[in-house]
Parts: C-alpha cells; structure tokens; sequence
C-alpha cells in the first residue's frame, strides 16, 4: 500500500490482549513516534512500557528480507514452488495429515483466515494449530461448555463498572497494564469499589487489592467449587435466574459440595478465615467480575477452573449485566481473531464445529471447497509429538518461536530438526526456530502489514501500515495464498488485498446465521477496501443495519476529517456487497434469532454485552452448569519438591524478538531470575543473587536467584521470556513437562515439579 507519511496512523499495538489503539508517525527524517489513541474504545489513549517503545523496536537488524532455501537467498518463485510442491507430494504419498501448520496468536486475522482455508477446506486435514494454545484453549473450552459458544460476554467498561473485582491467575498490572491502569483509575473515583487477587505470588497487582490469597498451584478448582457451595449454604443465590436461563444447576451444586471448608482450605493452602471473607464478600457484592488469565488456562484443569469461575456467576445471575460477568483476558493481540477464523485444531471458521456435519457442509459449500476436515487436527503439544515420531512430515511454522515457546522445548526442538521438510515465515533471521528452516520466508512486520486483529472484548481493530516493507518480505496472509496456487487452488485463494480476505469472512460468518451461531460480522460482508481502511473499532456481533458502526463523529476519516453521523456504512457496505455478488447472509435477518434482544448490539450502545437476558447458543437457549469435583493435581516428588510457575514480566514480550531490541524495556529487569521464598532459599543453601540451578525432569536452566517473600514458600517463578540467545541456559520451557488439560490441550506451565540448588 502508499503509505501517507504526512499523518498519524492508527493502528493497533502487537503484544497483549487489551489491544490498544495507537497513533504512529513517521516524520521526515524518518524516525517514528507512537502514542496511545485518545479515541481507542480499549485504551482512551494510555499505553503501558511496552507499547509506549514500540518506535524502538522496529529497526531492520535481524531482519529476514529474502526468501531462502538451505540458508541460499533465492526468490519467491523457487521458494514457495518448493513449499508447494512438498506438502502437495507429502500428501499425495502419505495423506493429508502427514502435514501441519503451527500459527500464531501474533498473525492477524486476515493471516489466519487464509491458513485456516488453505488447510481445513484444500488440504483436507485440520493439522492447523497456535500458539494461542498455549493462551487460552480452555477459556474456549470452558465457554463452550456452559454458553454452547465461545463468547466473552463483557466488555471493558464492566470493570470499571464493577463494585467487586476478582483477579484470578492474572498478574493484570504487568501482563495487561491498561486495563489495571482502567481499573486503578475507577477505584480512585469509587474507594469502595473491592479487588480480590487469587495468585500464589504476591505479585505487583497485590498493590491495588484489599486481599490477595496466596493459593496453591492448581487450587483453583476447591476455591470456587467451594464458592458455589458456599452461595447455595447462605442464600446467595439468583433463584429465578438459574430457573430461567440455566441447566444443571443441582447436579453442579452437589459436585461441589464434596469439599467441606476443611477440605477446600487444604486444597488451596488458603485459611478457613480467609476463605470465608472471600466467599462472604463475593455473595454479598451483586456487581461482580472475575477476571481470569494464564494461572486459570494453563492447567491440566484449566477448563474446569473456567466453568467452575462460571458456574459461580450463572448461579447468581452476574452475567451480562453492566459491572458482571465471568472475563475471560487473553494474553496475545489475536487470540481472539484466531478464535474467530478458526485456527485452533479444533474449530472451523466464524466459530463453528468441526464434529458438527452442517457446520462442515455449509463452510464446504461456502469455500467451495474440494473437502472439509472431518475431524480435530492436532493440538499443539499433540502436533510436535507426531513431528517427532515422524507421523508428521511436512511442517509450516509462522510468526511463532516454538524451539523456545512450546513445553519441552528441547524435545519440540530436536523434533524439528528431525522433521523432512520445516517452511518457517517469520520477520527474524535467526530465531532459535528459523535456524532449522529448510525454507525461510520473509514475513512483513507490525507496521508493515494491514489487517485486524480482535481484543479481549470482543473489540475488533484495525492494524494498519505506515512503514514501507523491507527488502522482499511480505504479509503472511499472501505468501499462504501464492502456495496455495501454486497447490492447484488459485480460484480460492485470489484475493487481492486483505480487504478481500476480510469481506469473505464476514460473510462466511453470515452466511446461513439466523442468529444460531454467536460470531457474526456480517454487516462487513463485502466491505470495500476503502471503507477497510477507515474501519474504526467496533465489538462484534457486528451493529444491525443502520445502526451507526461507531458512535457519531468517532471515525477519524483521511485527511482528517469527520465522518458525518448522517452516513449509513451498513447500507453502503451492502449494497458493495451485493455489486459484487460476494454470498452474503441477509442482512436484515442478522440477530433476527435472538429473543428478547439476547445481545445487546450496537456499537452505539456503551454496554455492548452478552446474555444480557440469557439467551445462550445451546440447543435450548439455557446455559449449562458443569459439574466439576476437585481433583489434586499434584506433581511434586522428594527429587522435585518445588513448584516452578512461569509468567510474563513487565516490559517483555513473548521470546524478546521484539522488546529485546529496547535498552529502555531491558533496563526493567535486565536478566533471567527465578524468585524463591525466603524460607526455601534458606533450606537449599541459596542466597540472594546467587546463581542458582533450576531444574525438572525436563531438563535444567541457571539463574539469578531472587529472594522474596512474594513469592509463596514451596513455588518457584521464572519468567519466560529469555532465550540463549539473550542469556545462556535460560530457556525456561526447556522444563516444563508436556502434560496438557485433557480437554482443552493447553499446558500445565504453572505447575511443573522442579528443584533449586546453588550452582
Ligand atoms: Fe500494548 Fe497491552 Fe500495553 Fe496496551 S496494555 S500498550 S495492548 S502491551
């Protein structure tokens, strides 16, 4: 695209979930400033560390700009024919599953539309898995269960609205800042406003949190089992709710009575007193949010933690109302998009089923398809597993570091390096994955590509250009396309620009949705790329017809100028929609499904959310207890007696690729470190700043002992986001065993039996 270097451009910033809106600029000179945009709906113009140095972090060194082969710069033509020609030999002799696609939550939602295509419905296998995997999988799961979809059901402004907060898992002040600076901010307007941590370190969230519970890995369960318990002893109950709306309730109530408080205070390592304030409190405060991020999702319970942190709020009725709700805070910029177009093994596209045969049958029939995966691909821990024991022989990495990312990252690297034919797109020359590439692809970078991406809320963004693309490298979305071509596909996959990949997915999230299925952006249906380009922010399920897409005034067109609140862009983008005779669903009939005005569409409203009445997308409207008993999930030994927890730290983001560009964001905390209690640096000899040795049955990692009593005695934290290539012996997934949620997939990375020794 021209890039207008004369204006600040919006766009969106690539690392967490919040997805703030930023505006950048290229001055003359060349230098870029970025700053957060007043107008973003996510962030009203706050940034954390990490986004306020992006203009740090986006020089050309280390830049992958050619394509390669063997290390050999070669041209596009010879590169992608190659990729093309092995997955279309490798399935030709071994089948469509002898080849896979590990994605990412860092692709936009255009990328992942096309990859998803190219593998569900052309190659005929659902071997397309994410890093968001390792994110968010049983939030998925666990909203499918009880809401028959996977639908976040509140948005940003309930917690602000919200007279108690519960924290879960969520070091929300380094991991999501703006929304902890969101509400920081409300609490200073509201002192009575409660914030509850349950995480078992007393981590920098602690600091606006009138109680911390410092629980037990894995403790999640026995808490809010207990929770359940407990509303159901002291009539805290919303007895005409559960009639209403819900399914299950006795069943998941007597589950969860199996714990009496002595049990549960055992299985969380909390007091009885202490679990008693909590439960109280949470009864007796109706306007209630609980907040969940990775101490929840990466679990070998993770998606009975998520439906036993619902089941509370369906019980009471705290759902779908302004200051209520279970909120499920995803960890990338995307994972939300994925979720939408389908780029987890286990789903089609526009949120439908892949077990479901009228789900397969009418994305088939939409794509036009040859075949449509017939059932779950694999998931990510599952794929690298059949990539080492050669069930997999053709792999296509993008935009993710696995070598480093991924749990027995020693076992996933030796696994790649093992593997007949490794195709790595990615903007980095030498990432500890691309190094194994046979075929490197050079991918475009945040401020060279377009697309969308999709915030925790449900809030849909545009990303947008305003740099020009290096040397040769491209967006991800169009070198997935140029193989699939090349594949023999080239009718499906010619869209021009990522304007044309988005117009197909709205209308494939319309096309035969009367309101039965929960994602729906069909009111985009064919958008034009202009009105693309001036797409603001809007929260799906997309406005009904003339509904203003933003509220008047809000949409910044070029050159400045405002959007007049007499335009109606649904009409005008239907009736594009229908010139091009792209298969749109009727408009008219969008939400005609929903009873009772069950989702509050509308950007226009300031309270966008779901189940405000109920209404839920199972086969009978109601949503569904689970049943769920706790379950110990011990793993410590006398050989490993310590529980290792990883995170995120404040000012890094995933394997460094980006932030470990900033001297400024380094400055933070400028190495490696594990954080031990007090009490265990004492009984293994470790004194603070030592060296220590952390190792698993895994493997072994040396870092710099920090000793603090935030950190709960018998755990251990490191954070994960130094490689070797910034610090040696520091690849902190090198331990972590591969044990996995059975239902989800996602890995238990919170909970991995380790021990610390002075080195
Ligand atoms: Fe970026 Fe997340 Fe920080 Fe917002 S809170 S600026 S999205 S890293």
């Amino acid at each position: 695209m021209k890039i207008d270097e004369a204006r600040e451009v919006r766009t969106t910033c690539p690392y967490c979930g919040v997805g703030c809106g930023v505006l950048a600029k290229v001055a003359a000179n060349g230098e870029v400033t970025v700053r957060g945009d007043p107008e973003h709906p996510a962030n009203f113009g706050r940034l954390c560390s990490k986004g306020s140095a992006l203009a740090e972090t986006i020089d050309l060194d280390g830049r992958l700009l050619y394509p390669e082969i063997h290390g050999r710069r070669t041209d596009w033509d010879e590169a992608l024919d190659l990729v093309a020609s092995t997955f279309s030999r490798t399935i030709a002799e071994h089948g469509p599953d002898a080849v896979a696609f590990y994605v990412s939550g860092q692709l936009l939602t255009e990328d992942y539309y096309v990859a998803n295509k190219l593998m569900k419905g052309f190659i005929g296998s659902a071997n397309i898995d994410t890093n968001s995997r390792l994110c968010m999988a049983s939030s998925v799961v666990g909203h499918r269960r009880a809401f028959g979809s996977d639908t976040v059901p509140g948005s940003y402004e309930d917690l602000e609205l919200a007279d108690l907060i519960v924290l879960v898992g969520s070091n929300l002040a380094w991991c999501h800042p703006v929304l902890y600076q969101r509400i920081a901010a409300a609490r200073e307007k509201r002192p009575e406003m409660k914030v509850v941590l349950i995480d078992p370190r007393r981590t920098m969230t602690a600091d606006i949190a009138d109680m911390h519970l410092a629980i037990a890995a894995d403790g999640d369960v026995a808490l809010f089992t207990g929770l359940l318990a407990y509303l159901g002893q002291h009539n805290a109950l919303d007895r005409n709710y559960i009639t209403a709306h819900t399914t299950g309730f006795g069943q998941a109530l007597f589950a969860a009575s199996a714990l009496d408080i002595a049990g549960i205070a055992a299985a969380t390592g909390l007091g009885e007193d202490e679990l008693v304030r909590f439960y109280s409190l949470f009864a007796a405060t109706a306007n209630s949010v609980t907040v969940y991020s990775q101490g929840v999702n990466q679990s070998s319970s993770g998606t009975d933690k998520v439906n036993a942190i619902i089941n509370c709020h369906l019980a009471t009725g705290r759902i779908g109302k302004p200051g209520a709700g279970p909120f499920s805070v995803t960890g990338q910029p995307n994972a939300m998009g994925g979720r939408e177009v389908g780029g987890l093994a286990n789903m089609l596209a526009a949120h439908m089923e892949i077990e479901n045969p009228e789900h397969r049958d009418r994305v088939q029939r939409f794509w036009s398809a040859p075949t449509v995966a017939e059932k779950p691909g694999l998931k990510a821990v599952e794929m690298f597993q059949a990539v080492a024991d050669g069930r997999i022989k053709a792999l296509w990495i993008m935009a993710t570091n696995p070598v480093d990312s991924m749990p027995d990252a020693d076992a996933v690297e030796a696994a790649i390096k093992a593997c007949p034919f490794v195709a790595v797109s990615d903007v980095l020359a030498k990432t500890d994955t691309v190094r194994h590439a046979h075929v490197r692809l050079p991918a475009a970078a945040w401020g060279e590509k377009d697309g969308s991406v999709t915030n925790s809320e449900r809030r849909i963004s545009r990303q947008r250009a305003f740099l020009a693309t290096p040397g040769e490298a491209r967006a991800d979305w169009w070198i997935v396309a140029e193989v699939a071509r090349r594949m023999g596909f080239g009718e499906a996959f010619s869209h021009a620009l990522p304007a044309d990949v988005f117009a197909e997915h709205a209308a494939l999230s319309a096309f035969e949705n009367d309101g039965a299925r929960d994602f729906d952006i069909g009111a985009y249906a064919g958008v034009d790329a202009e009105t693309y380009e001036e797409l603001a922010p809007f929260q799906w399920p997309a406005p009904s017809p003339g509904t203003p897409l933003w509220p008047a005034g809000h949409l910044p067109l070029k050159g400045g100028d405002r959007m007049s609140p007499s335009f109606s862009p649904i009409a005008d983008v239907a009736e594009k929609a229908l010139q091009r005779k792209l298969p749109i669903s009727p408009l008219e009939g969008e939400m005609a499904g929903r009873p009772e005005g069950g989702v509050q569409a509308g950007h226009s409203s300031p309270s966008t959310r779901f189940f405000a009445n109920g209404n839920f997308y199972t086969p009978n409207g109601k949503a569904r207890f689970i049943p769920i008993r706790p379950v110990p999930q011990t793993r410590t030994n006398e050989k490993f007696p310590l529980v290792l927890n990883t995170g995120r730290v404040r000012d890094h983001w995933h394997t460094m690729t980006r932030t470990g560009k900033s001297p400024r964001l380094s400055q933070h905390l400028a190495e490696p470190f594990a954080e031990i209690h007090p009490a265990d640096a004492q009984h293994f000899g470790i004194g603070d700043a030592d060296i220590a040795r952390v190792s698993s049955a895994q493997g072994e990692v040396l870092l710099r002992a920090l000793v603090t009593a935030r950190q709960r005695q018998g755990s251990v934290f490191v954070p994960m986001h130094w490689t070797d290539q910034f610090s040696a012996r520091a690849r902190v997934d090198a331990l972590v065993a591969p044990i996995t949620d059975p239902i989800s997939g996602q890995p238990a990375s919170k909970n991995v039996a380790a021990r610390v020794e002075r080195f």
